[in-house]
């Protein structure tokens, strides 16, 4: 299992539904990891390429999108935590919001597939996040410790699990909230109960070149989780550099 306490930040690449083998060759020539080896970087592609990229790494992890909440059996189309262990996978992007609104998840499937994530030593990076809709009612506090308490296991502890903060109406829109609207949410999330205190939370939402550097230098932001400019290897070397 990897030690959290390693790190000092964690830099997660979603890729989504992107990427192709050729894709994936020119990503690694292409990319320069951090100097500094605090730095935690995972790449996330898609279920088919884990083996392919796992094989290829050089001074990165490899994390899923998603798993099945179940151990093994009638489950179609359904991927276990034990493949991802065989595919020397260590960590997973758990209740991401295009899961919870497109996919329907809720709370309470994000809690077992934590569990079993943590269960069999893998890393959830577990997804919270209030939509526009939330924002504007001004209920992102109240969403957000509802889905901490549902959704965060109870074998869950800061050596095991990382939370992404990912306001919704970030996520792909260029938009971000201000540094000290950030800052604030991640203090209430790491004060909001005393379990929290010492988790890596990460912020996720239009991480890009020109604000990553302010984003995740904030005291309570632990590293970022970034979508689109994960696809691209020198924008994401610039967000990686020391
Ligand atoms: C994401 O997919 O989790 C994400 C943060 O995407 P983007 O960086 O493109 O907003």
């Amino acid at each position: 299992m990897i030690k959290l306490s390693d790190f000092s930040s964690f830099f997660v690449a979603n890729w989504k539904l992107n990427g192709n083998f050729q894709f994936i060759d020119e990503f690694i020539n292409n990319l320069m990891l951090p100097k500094d080896p605090s730095k935690c970087v995972v790449i996330c592609p898609t279920a088919i390429h884990l083996d392919y990229i796992s094989k290829n790494k050089n001074g990165f992890y490899v994390g899923a999108q998603n798993v099945s909440e179940h151990e093994e059996g009638a489950y179609t189309g359904e991927i276990s935590v034990d493949s991802l262990s065989d595919l020397n996978v260590n960590f997973c992007i758990i209740g991401h919001s295009e899961r919870r609104q497109i996919f329907k998840e809720k709370n309470e499937e994000i809690n077992l597939k934590s569990e079993r994530l943590i269960d069999n030593g893998l890393i959830p990076i577990i997804c919270i996040g209030e939509t526009l809709e939330q924002k504007e009612k001004g209920i992102t506090k109240k969403v957000l410790e509802e889905q901490l308490m549902n959704s965060v296991p109870s074998s869950s502890n800061f050596e095991n699990t990382i939370i992404a903060y990912e306001p919704v109406w970030a996520i792909g829109t260029g938009l971000t909230p201000t540094i000290e609207d950030i800052d604030e949410t991640h203090r209430y999330i790491r004060e909001h109960n005393e379990k929290l205190n010492k988790y890596k939370i990460l912020y996720g939402g239009s991480v890009k070149a020109s604000n990553a550097k302010e984003i995740t230098g904030l005291p309570n932001v632990d590293g970022a989780l970034i979508g689109g400019a994960s696809l691209k290897p020198q924008e994401f070397s610039v967000i990686l550099a020391d």
